[in-house]
């Protein structure tokens, strides 16, 4: 592979990942990253401590050969574990899949990205400089902008071919966006989150451990992901201002008079409560939308392209998607390609995925902090479930489709998942009045209607 050396923004988790795909490849990579090397230095507090990790992620790190190295700090999680607004009422599973295989992973991001940039580390073809930001590119000139954190020398890199992992906040993409060459849609959610640390109990996990526990509460809702030392990080989504809102939170006796009533039985697991809710900084969340992602020899990828909001636990899968995708056509390009070509035929095969996963990622907000608690949302999800046992490859649930079948493009689960939900709904309006609450299985005669409309529409 002759292809010229790339220069990629950021060594999170898809520009450490990207650099293992191409290092791979015999192309030399220099990955740039503004933070300290995290082999020698402990992890930043505050961001998303652990991440679900699903298929699609899955299959780029074993493209890049590294599942071996992932596969010791993966948890499974087997379900969304919901416990209702009733303290009294047991917490119930609702099984994100029916195979045994279907199971997605509670994974560290720290170490996550140290095993990335390890296996990059062990490349002779990769260069790391750490303590180093990208600060601007410019298009016409090709040139990179680098900043040495430690002594704030500046130095420029001519001819650059130049990958944005930089996250999102990019600042590559700001410099784009200055330059008129990106035109970029920042639309904020108006809810925020805060990470809580629920230590073991008795050296147990101090919650059923193979499940990610939702407390939904409508309009809001804690989660709690399992961590290897036996601990779990819950983090709370909360509207910013109102009542409940971040903004109202503000005395000691709110902060636990808000949980106990919302969240006792997370709020006995939490002994420093209200410590950690005055420490731990609120995040901000939203979705971006950037185009074009490719000027010349620049492309923005990951959360720098296409940052979500995270309630389908899809954008670091989807960044490593990204990356799989953008290895894949590097080795179809061969020895002739070039990168302005090859960046600008992975833009036009991937926006429409990334859109659909940024739409998808919105809705579900929807249905894990209030759906979940639905009569109709549950009736639908058995009946979608029975329809699977006996059209496997016709109809598939959405989540299953966005979890676990990568070989099912973003953009065919949204399309396929809306039509799915009409069948749902033709079938629901079709049972008797007054018993479309009842929760029974879909009887015989609904199963031929339901047949019918799967031949006719799926
Ligand atoms: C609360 C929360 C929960 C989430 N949960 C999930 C989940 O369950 N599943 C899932 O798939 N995704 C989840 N995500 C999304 C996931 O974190 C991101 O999609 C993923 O981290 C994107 O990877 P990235 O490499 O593009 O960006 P990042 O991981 O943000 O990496 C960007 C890197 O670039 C570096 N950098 C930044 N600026 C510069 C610069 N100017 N110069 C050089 N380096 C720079 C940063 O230090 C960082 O190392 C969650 C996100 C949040 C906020």
């Amino acid at each position: 592979m002759r292809l010229q050396a790339v220069n990629i923004a950021g060594a999170g988790l898809a520009g450490a990942l990207l650099a293992v795909l191409l290092g791979r490849r015999g192309i030399a990579v220099n990955v740039f990253e503004r933070r300290p090397d995290p082999r020698a230095h402990a992890a930043d507090a505050g961001r998303s401590i652990n991440l679900a990790l699903a298929a699609r992620g899955i299959r780029a790190l074993e493209q890049a050969g590294l599942m071996e190295q992932v596969r010791p700090t993966l948890l499974p999680m087997r379900g969304r574990m919901i416990h209702d607004p009733e303290v009294s009422s047991t917490p119930r599973l609702l099984p994100y899949g029916q195979r045994e295989a279907e199971v997605i992973y509670s994974v560290g991001r720290a170490a996550l990205n140290r095993v990335l940039i390890e296996a990059a580390a062990s490349l002779p073809q990769v260069r790391l400089h750490f303590d180093t930001s990208c600060t601007e590119v410019d298009v016409p000139s090709g040139s990179l902008r680098l900043v040495d954190n430690r002594t704030g020398v500046e130095r420029t890199l001519s001819d650059s071919v130049t990958i944005a992992a930089d996250g999102a906040g990019s600042a590559v993409r700001g410099s784009l966006a200055r330059a008129g060459r990106v035109s970029v849609c920042e639309l904020p959610l108006e809810h925020d989150y805060k990470e809580f640390h629920i230590p073991p109990r008795g050296g147990q996990y101090a919650l059923y451990p193979e499940a990610l526990h939702v407390w939904p509460r409508h309009g809001f809702m804690l989660i709690a992901l399992p961590n290897p030392d036996r601990s779990f990080t819950a983090t709370l989504f909360l509207p910013q201002t109102g009542d409940p809102g971040f903004d109202t939170l503000s005395g000691a006796a709110a902060v636990q008079e808000f949980f106990q009533r919302q969240f006792a039985t997370a709020a006995a697991l939490i002994p420093d409560l209200v410590a950690q809710f005055r420490s731990h900084p609120a995040g901000h969340l939203g979705t971006i939308h950037a185009d074009p992602w490719a000027c010349g020899a620049v492309l923005l990828l990951g959360d720098a392209a296409h940052a979500i909001v995270p309630f389908h636990g899809q954008g670091m899968n989807a960044a490593f998607e990204d990356c799989a995708l953008l290895d894949a056509l590097v080795a179809g390009a061969g020895p002739h390609g070039n990168w302005p070509e090859i960046f600008a035929r992975f833009s036009r095969t991937r926006h429409g995925d990334t859109e659909a996963i940024a739409q998808m990622a919105l809705e579900n907000y929807a249905e894990m902090r209030s759906a979940v608690l639905d009569a109709r949302f549950l009736r639908h999800q058995a009946w979608a479930l029975q329809l699977e046992r006996l059209y496997p490859t016709r109809f598939i649930p959405r989540y299953a489709m966005v979890m676990f079948h990568p070989e099912i493009s973003y953009s065919e689960a949204l399309r396929r998942g809306a039509v799915q939900q009409q069948i749902l709904a033709q079938l629901d309006a079709q049972r008797a009045p007054g018993g479309s609450d009842h929760p029974a299985p879909l009887s015989a005669a609904e199963l031929a209607r339901a047949q019918q409309l799967i031949a006719a529409q799926l």
